[in-house]
């Protein structure tokens, strides 16, 4: 990934990788990344091969979630060798930059790292490419989705206004450039009182299901706000590599996405 690269006009998806699902939220801080995660980690749990590519070039959190700082190896000097992590073949650009130096790049930069995390790296033959997305409607979408990069797209939403109205926006987009979504999944949904089992809905209620429904789009799920998954994210082992309820509701929403 070093240089200058240069946008060209090949089409993004790479050969050997039978279905593209681009994870996309309005707005940061929802918890797309956390879903990307644990689908990519839950579909190989259930013996799928499974790439997970963070395109979230500004703010790649997927080393740390995957648990892994391994650079990346290119033998040849042309392809990168991705890492596999919980039994995901993995591709971050945070991989390859250090953590700690912001990423400023203008778009042609940013174009031409898409297109080598996409082509150059050796993907081989998967049955599903998740890609986590930037939030919000910019370049990276817009690029992804009219140059074949995307089959389909899931938008992740926590109830909250704010977050639902970005939320719209980002399937407005998909909606315009003709990529089908799968469904929708409200993050955060609720909270569920450890002691006393009271389910508060910190981030108001049915907002995204109300949606889903308006749009005529599946809720694939409503997860809770669950301390296991962001402790579980923070130490790089995702949740749904275990088998705790969170665990069972990503295996859940991976075999609704098989079948
Ligand atoms: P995004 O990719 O939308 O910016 P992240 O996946 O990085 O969001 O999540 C933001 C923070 O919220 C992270 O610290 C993550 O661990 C936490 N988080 C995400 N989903 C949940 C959840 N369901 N319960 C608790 N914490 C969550």
């Amino acid at each position: 990934l070093g240089g200058h690269p240069k946008p060209s006009n090949a089409p993004l998806k790479p050969t050997g990788i039978k279905t593209v699902i681009g994870v996309a939220s309005g707005k940061g801080g929802v918890g797309k990344s956390t879903v990307s995660s644990n689908l990519a980690v839950a579909l190989a749990k259930k013996g799928r091969k499974v790439g997970l590519l963070d395109a979230d070039i500004y703010g790649p959190s997927q080393p740390r979630m995957m648990g892994t700082n391994t650079r990346p190896a290119s033998p040849d000097g042309k392809t990168i060798q991705p890492i596999t992590a919980h039994g995901v073949t993995l591709m971050s650009i945070g991989l390859m930059l250090d953590p700690d130096k912001a990423v400023v790049w203008r778009g042609p930069m940013l174009m031409g790292a898409l297109q080598q995390m996409m082509g150059q790296v050796a993907w081989g033959e998967l049955d599903a490419l998740i890609i986590d997305l930037p939030p919000g409607t910019g370049d990276i979408q817009l690029t992804l989705c009219q140059k074949g990069g995307i089959d389909a797209a899931i938008v992740v939403s926590t109830p909250q206004d704010v977050a639902l109205l970005d939320a719209k926006k980002a399937i407005d987009m998909f909606q315009m450039l003709k990529t089908p979504i799968l469904g929708l999944i409200e993050n955060m949904s609720f909270f569920t009182c450890p002691d006393c089992g009271h389910e508060a809905h910190i981030f108001g209620h049915g907002g995204v299901q109300h949606e889903a429904e308006r749009l005529g789009l599946p809720l694939l799920a409503a997860l809770p706000i669950d301390l296991d998954t962001r402790l579980a994210g923070d130490a790089g082992t995702p949740v749904a590599a275990g088998d705790s309820p969170m665990a069972q509701a990503y295996a859940k929403l991976a075999q609704g996405l098989i079948d």
